[in-house]
């Protein structure tokens, strides 16, 4: 089990390859994202356990990370945290995690920090993924900015929400909103690219919020938070429609 994981985050990292050579246009976004999905492979590999706080003097790596290379509010944002002592740290990331939310930036570096250490606790717990049904993390509480179709020896074309801090992934109601469960087919819109049929935007009119629905059936090398990342421009043609995403990804689309 352990093997495998370690394996994902490396199949992680040669998917972005691939998206990186499909999507030329945001190629500096990815290529930040692949320096600090390298940073949270090394940083996976090196723990043990959910304990964040026993390893915050890691998170001063990432800081010099975000200081080369990344968006001008990035690199500044990374500065003011790294002069505050590891206590004052400590403590923001605790009520990052209490609020569920930060400004962009800062929600970027807690995200990325966080996130090894709660794909441990999530592998540490007897997750009923089938089960839980709802809208919230089971792990760690947070909501999901992604889902996707698979089929798996229990469920066949179950959609599955994905934690935008940890990952962990859960069974969901496959024709209703994420956000306000209304499952009423003339209120339920799907949207896609020609191009990228493989993603699509499930709109409800109900209470205007989307989520993006990646079907792993159509691309089965697909890795649901990264392909979502990706096809931005998904997101740039709801937001201009007025709709609202049930939860940003990590760069806050
Ligand atoms: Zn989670
Ligand atoms: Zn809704």
């Amino acid at each position: 089990m352990k093997l495998f994981r370690l394996r994902e985050r490396e199949y992680h990292l040669e998917r972005l390859t691939v998206l990186k050579r499909k999507h030329q246009e945001i190629s500096h976004i990815l290529d930040f994202l692949q320096s600090t999905m390298l940073f949270q492979k090394e940083l996976y590999e090196s723990i043990k356990d959910g304990d964040w706080k026993g390893q915050i003097k890691k998170i001063y790596h990432l800081f010099e990370l975000c200081e080369n290379g990344a968006s001008s509010l990035l690199q500044e944002k990374a500065q003011d945290l790294k002069s505050l002592d590891r206590d004052a740290l400590t403590y923001k990331l605790e009520k990052f995690l209490k609020e569920k939310d930060a400004p962009d930036e800062e929600r970027f570096i807690f995200i990325t920090f966080l996130n090894p250490f709660f794909s441990k606790i999530s592998e540490n717990m007897d997750l009923k993924k089938d089960q839980w049904l709802k809208n919230r993390c089971p792990v760690c509480g947070f909501k999901p900015c992604v889902s996707y179709i698979a089929d798996n020896e229990d469920v066949e074309g179950g959609r599955y929400l994905s934690c935008v801090l940890c990952n962990t992934q859960w069974l969901y109601n496959r024709t209703q909103c994420v956000r306000c469960a209304n499952n009423e087919d003339n209120t339920l819109e799907y949207y896609y690219d020609e191009r990228e049929k493989y993603v699509l935007l499930q709109v409800c009119k109900k209470c205007d919020t989307y989520i993006k629905v990646i079907d792993m059936r159509i691309d089965g090398l697909a890795v649901p938070h990264l392909d979502d990342i990706a096809t931005l421009s998904l997101d740039l043609w709801a937001k201009e429609r007025g709709f609202l995403k049930f939860e940003r990804n990590i760069i806050g689309l």
